[in-house]
């Protein structure tokens, strides 16, 4: 039998429509993703202290934050099943979802997949990935060869300097590498990069290559305004440069933009498809915050919710 609603992602976004949409008793099923575009749960599952979400005026841990959401949606009866998504058929209704294990029929379905990592695209990055090259400070950071080492992050966004700041804990020294001299991070962000002595900045600059021989041993980095090369010994690499959106397995089944984001018709999260709704980071290349992705899910929710009432099928 079909279900009420599919909510394909897990983050703060799918689990806030997941609640919703429980409450509402439509039963949802929420794919939570696994191994394509990160994670279960999303970013916040890799990220440390969350400062800014209502609620906590001491902060909570990412993951924390995520499984209280999580236990939420299950109380009012969200089933959760943690797989991907490989393709979907939005042609004919009741719409299918599907993977090599099961094929999911739908009468609404809520993305919410959100976004992954940028890499850049060098072959010495390929070559030592895993080995000292990484996107995620949080899950390799602590690793033991990293202790006391000089470590580089690539980015000028919040994402580099929670990841900068986050390493000085294990490294003796962070190179905090950034392609212009402005940050695009905020300013309470920037004042904690720059009052922290190990955190050196290194500005105008990317990446040239990353060398070493089992491991990264260090990395060339090009000056953009003298075309310079300098060498730096450094033995991890976090890149931190911005995200992707999750939209693959949709590509070819429902409108994109041109960078890949869902597009919805705003203020409404309602894409070019009946029934289906777009939510949090996968629809936003703009705002990106765990409480705009759960308000945009909280808006997903209720517009399944009226669009399965107005077809009889609520
Ligand atoms: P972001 O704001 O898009 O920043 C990406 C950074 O990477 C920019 O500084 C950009 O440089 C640089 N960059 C992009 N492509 C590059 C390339 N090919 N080579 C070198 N540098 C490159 O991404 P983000 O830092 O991941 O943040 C995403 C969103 O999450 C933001 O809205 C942010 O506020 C939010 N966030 C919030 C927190 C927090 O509040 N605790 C923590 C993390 C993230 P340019 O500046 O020159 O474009």
């Amino acid at each position: 039998m079909a279900k009420k609603v599919v909510i394909v992602g897990s983050g703060p976004a799918g689990l806030t429509a997941a609640i919703y949409t429980a409450r509402a008793d439509l039963q949802p099923l929420v794919i939570e993703g696994f191994t394509k575009g990160g994670q279960a749960g999303g970013q916040l599952m890799t990220t440390t202290e969350v400062e800014n979400f209502p609620g906590f005026p001491e902060g909570i841990d990412g993951p924390e934050l995520i499984m209280n959401m999580k236990k939420q949606a299950e109380r009012f009866g969200a089933e959760f099943i943690m797989e991907d998504i490989d393709k979907v058929d939005f042609s004919s209704k009741p719409y299918t979802l599907s993977n090599s294990n099961r094929t999911i029929t739908a009468h609404s379905v809520i993305i919410s997949t959100g976004a992954s990592a940028r890499i850049l695209d060098l072959p010495s990055v390929k070559k030592f990935w895993g080995k000292g090259v990484s996107a995620c400070a949080t899950c390799d950071g602590a690793l033991p060869m990293f202790r006391n080492q000089v470590i580089a992050v690539i980015g000028g966004g919040d994402s580099a300097i929670e990841e900068a700041s986050f390493l000085t804990r294990f490294a003796s020294k962070v190179l905090l590498i950034h392609r212009r001299q402005e940050f695009r991070a905020s300013k309470a962000m920037q004042k904690r990069a720059f009052d922290n002595p190990k955190i050196e900045l290194v500005l105008d600059s990317v990446l040239d290559e990353v060398y070493g021989s089992q491991f990264m041993e260090g990395i060339k980095v090009k000056n953009v305004k003298t075309d310079e090369i300098s060498d730096y010994a450094c033995k991890g690499l976090f890149m931190a440069i911005g995200h992707v959106p999750n939209t693959d397995f949709i590509k070819d089944a429902i409108d994109l933009n041109e960078k890949g984001y869902i597009k919805v018709k705003h203020p409404s999260t309602a894409t070019n498809i009946e029934g289906v709704f777009g939510c949090g980071d996968v629809i936003d290349p703009h705002y990106r915050q765990a409480i705009t992705a759960a308000g945009t899910g909280c808006a997903a929710a209720l517009d399944a919710e009226r669009w399965l009432q107005a077809n009889d099928l609520g």
